[in-house]
C-alpha cells in the first residue's frame, strides 16, 4: 500500500499502482468523469500513469490551468495525428499548449496549407476524437528513439532526442500517431468535444531566424460545443478591441520599420493621453513623497557589470554603444535601477532620510526578437513609471501599503474594477539560491502578506516564484472582457544596495544596508496603454479622452462662434475640436458616434443667440440646451469625479 497525501494534507492509503483517475473515481464520480491530469510529487502526471509510490497529488480538471494546458496540449497531438492521416510525409517541430489553445509546427514540404485545410484537418481532429483513442506512454531509449524518427525522415524530432539524456526518453502514442513527448495528456481524445484551428503562420524552428521556417498552426479545443461557440463570440470582440487596431483608427500610436522594429512612436493624440496618465500618477506620487528624477537614456558599461544585469543579460541585448576616440563602452538603459542607485550613493544618507523615493519616467531598451514583437505589449523601447524607494527594513511594509494605495486609486480612475495580486515568496525548500540575510527574507515577506491583508486584496500566494533578489507582488487586472492582464509590480531587492555597496547611517551611528523596492504602478506606458484600450475599446474616462468634445455647426454660418467656443473651453482645459466640414449635422453626429468622442455639442442660430450649447453624450443620450458656462462646469466636475473614486 501506498500513503496519497491530498493538497488539505489529509491522506489516503491506495495499492501500489493505483491511476490519479482510480484516485478521482474514490473521491467522487464527478470527479473521475472530469479528471484530466495530474500532479504527483510535484511532477505533471498522467490520470492513467500508476502512481508506485508514497506521494502528495492534486488532481487537475478543465476548471484548472493545468487542465486546460494537458488538455491543449493533447490537441496538438490529436491534430498532428488528423495531419499526418491527411498530408502523408509532413514532418513535425514542437506542439505545445499556449494560454488559449495550442499549436503545432509542422514542416509541410511543397504543401502549402490554407484555410480550406484547416477546415478538413478540424473534421478529421473531431473523426479521430470520437474513437476515444488512448494516450499511452512508453518508454524508449535514446537508440531506439533516433532510429524510429531517422526512418520516419523527421529530422526535426531526432534532433530533439540527440540533446535528451538516456533513460528519460519517452514517447506517447495515441491512434496511429506516435509522438515525442513528456507527457502528460488525457486521458483519451473521447473530451475533445470542438474544435477551431485559428490561423496560420511562419515560424522558425527553433526560433532561430537561420534557420528553416514551419507552418505553424494554432488551434483552440473545448470539452463542450457550447463553450467554443462562446469563445468565438468573445473572439470576435476582441478583434475589434484589438489595441494595434484602435490605436491606429484613434490616431495614437504608430510604428515604421524605417525608425526601427519595435520602436513606438506616439502620436498627438496618444501623447495627449499618455501625458494625462503620467501627470495624473506623478500628482498622487507627490502626495506620497516621491521625488522625480531625469537620468540620461544610456549608462556605462561598467554601471551594469556592477548591477550584475551585464552577466545576466549582455549577450542577449542589444550592443554597447563606443565612442570614437576613447573606446569607451555604453549600453542603451535595460532598467532605470542602476542609475537611481547613483543618486542614492550621491551623498551620505541618514536613517532620518529615509524612505527615498526616487521616481522618473524611464525609457528602456530590451531587445526581443522579431518574431515576439507585438503592438504596444512587445516592444524594443519602452518607458516605465519607474520608482525606487530606499528605505530601512523595518519600513518595508508601510511602503508596500503606500504604493498598494496609488496602485489601487490609479485602478479606479481608469475603471479597472476587477483586480488581484500574486506574492511571489521563495521556494522555502531551497533558500540557497537567494541573495539577502534569511532575517530579511522573513521580514519582508511577512510585510507583503500582511500589508495584503491590512489593504483587503485578494492575493494568493506562489512559492518558489520570487526572484532571487527578493519577493514581490504583482497586480493582474481583468478586462471587461474577462481577459487576465499583469500590470503594476512591487519588487523587494537584497542584490543591488549590496552590489552598489548603498549605506546609510543608523541611530547607532553605525553604517546599514538600505533595502531597495523598485514599483511601477502601470508596468509601462506602452502596456498599460495597450491594456486600457483593449479594456475600454477606445471610449476613455472623459478624464483622459484625447478629444473630450467635439463641436458640430449646424452650418457653415456658426463657425466663427464654434472657434469662440473652442477657444473657451480650452482657457477653462477641456480638449475640444469642431467639424468643419460641409455635412448636414446628421452626417456628422453620426461620425462622431463613431469615433466615440464623450461630447457633441450642436450649435445653431439659436445656440449663438443665447450663447448656449445643444449636448449630446457619446452613446445617443441627448442632454438637451444649457448656457456655455454650465457645460464647462459639467464637464469639470466629472473630471474631478473620475480623478477622485478614492
Ligand atoms: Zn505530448
Ligand atoms: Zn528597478
Amino acid at each position: 500500500m501506498i500513503n496519497i497525501t491530498f493538497p488539505d494534507n489529509s491522506v489516503r492509503q491506495y495499492e501500489s499502482g493505483v491511476t490519479p483517475l482510480e484516485i478521482a473515481k474514490s473521491l467522487s464520480e464527478g470527479l473521475a468523469r472530469n479528471v484530466l491530469s495530474a500532479k504527483v510529487n510535484g511532477k505533471m502526471w498522467d490520470a492513467m500513469r500508476p502512481v508506485n509510490e508514497d506521494a502528495t497529488i492534486q488532481l487537475f480538471t478543465w476548471d484548472d490551468p493545468e487542465g486546460k494546458a494537458t488538455f491543449w496540449h493533447s490537441s496538438a497531438h490529436l491534430m498532428a495525428e488528423a495531419i499526418e492521416a491527411l498530408y502523408k510525409g509532413v514532418k513535425f517541430g514542437i506542439g505545445p499548449a499556449v494560454d488559449a489553445g495550442f499549436y503545432y509546427d509542422i514542416d509541410t514540404g511543397d504543401l502549402t496549407l490554407t484555410e480550406a485545410d484547416l477546415v478538413a484537418i478540424e473534421k478529421k481532429m473531431l473523426e479521430l476524437a470520437r474513437e476515444k483513442q488512448t494516450f499511452d506512454r512508453v518508454d524508449v531509449s535514446k537508440a531506439e528513439a533516433l532510429k524510429y524518427f531517422t526512418e520516419k525522415g523527421d529530422e526535426y524530432k531526432e534532433e530533439l532526442i540527440s540533446e535528451l539524456e538516456d533513460g528519460t526518453i519517452t514517447y506517447y502514442k495515441c491512434g496511429n500517431f506516435t509522438d515525442l513527448c513528456r507527457g502528460p495528456h488525457i486521458p483519451n481524445t473521447g473530451f475533445i468535444k470542438a474544435v477551431k484551428l485559428t490561423s496560420l503562420a511562419g515560424a522558425y524552428w527553433r526560433g532561430d531566424e537561420k534557420r528553416k521556417q514551419l507552418t505553424r498552426v494554432y488551434g483552440i479545443t473545448f470539452p463542450k460545443q457550447k463553450e467554443l461557440d462562446e469563445y468565438l463570440v468573445l473572439l470576435e470582440e476582441a478583434k475589434k478591441r484589438d489595441h494595434r487596431k484602435l490605436g491606429r483608427e484613434l490616431e495614437l500610436f504608430m510604428f515604421s520599420d524605417t525608425v526601427g522594429k519595435g520602436l513606438p512612436i506616439w502620436l498627438p493624440k496618444g501623447t495627449e493621453l499618455r501625458l494625462r496618465l503620467q501627470e495624473y500618477l506623478t500628482k498622487i506620487q507627490k502626495e506620497y513623497g516621491y521625488e522625480q528624477v531625469i537620468t540620461p537614456h544610456i549608462g556605462g558599461k561598467q554601471l551594469y557589470v556592477t548591477s550584475g544585469h551585464w552577466d545576466h543579460y549582455g549577450e542577449d541585448s542589444f550592443r554597447p554603444i563606443t565612442t570614437p576616440e576613447e573606446g569607451e563602452e555604453y549600453l542603451l538603459k535595460p532598467m532605470n535601477c542602476p542609475h537611481h542607485c547613483m543618486i542614492f550613493k550621491w551623498k551620505p544618507r541618514s536613517y532620518k532620510d529615509l524612505p527615498f523615493r526616487c521616481a522618473e519616467f524611464g525609457t528602456v531598451y530590451r531587445y526581443e526578437q522579431s518574431g515576439e514583437l507585438h503592438g504596444l505589449t512587445r516592444v524594443r523601447s519602452f518607458t516605465q513609471d519607474d520608482a525606487h524607494i530606499f528605505c530601512r527594513p523595518d519600513q518595508v511594509k508601510e511602503e508596500f501599503i503606500r504604493v498598494m494605495e496609488i496602485i489601487e486609486i490609479i485602478f479606479k480612475a481608469l475603471d479597472f474594477n476587477n483586480f488581484e495580486a500574486q506574492i511571489s515568496l521563495r521556494d522555502p525548500t531551497d533558500t540557497e539560491k537567494y541573495v539577502g540575510s534569511d532575517e530579511n527574507w522573513a521580514k519582508a515577506e511577512a510585510a507583503i502578506q500582511e500589508a495584503c491583508a491590512e489593504k483587503g486584496l485578494p492575493a494568493h500566494v506562489e512559492y518558489g516564484e520570487a526572484a532571487f533578489y527578493g519577493p514581490k507582488l504583482d497586480f493582474m487586472v481583468k478586462d471587461a472582457l474577462g481577459r487576465k492582464w499583469q500590470l503594476g509590480t512591487i519588487q523587494v531587492d537584497y542584490n543591488l544596495p549590496e552590489r552598489f555597496d548603498l549605506t546609510y547611517i543608523g541611530a547607532d551611528n553605525e553604517k546599514h544596508r538600505p533595502v531597495m523596492v523598485h514599483r511601477a504602478p502601470f508596468g509601462s506606458m506602452e502596456r498599460f496603454v495597450a491594456v486600457l484600450l483593449e479594456h475600454c475599446a477606445g471610449e476613455f474616462p472623459l478624464w483622459l479622452a484625447p478629444d473630450q468634445v467635439i463641436i458640430l455647426p449646424v452650418s457653415e454660418k456658426y463657425l466663427n462662434f464654434a472657434k469662440n467656443l473652442q477657444s473657451y473651453l480650452k482657457k477653462s482645459d477641456i480638449r475640444a475640436l469642431i467639424d468643419e466640414r460641409n455635412e448636414k449635422i446628421g452626417r456628422k453626429i453620426r461620425d462622431a458616434e463613431m469615433k466615440k468622442y464623450p461630447y457633441m455639442l450642436i450649435v445653431g442660430e439659436k445656440e449663438e443667440a443665447e450663447n448656449q450649447v445643444s449636448v449630446r453624450k457619446h452613446g445617443q443620450v441627448d442632454l438637451g440646451t444649457m448656457p456655455t458656462e454650465a457645460f464647462a462646469e459639467m464637464i469639470r466636475k466629472q473630471v474631478e469625479e473620475e480623478q477622485n473614486k478614492r
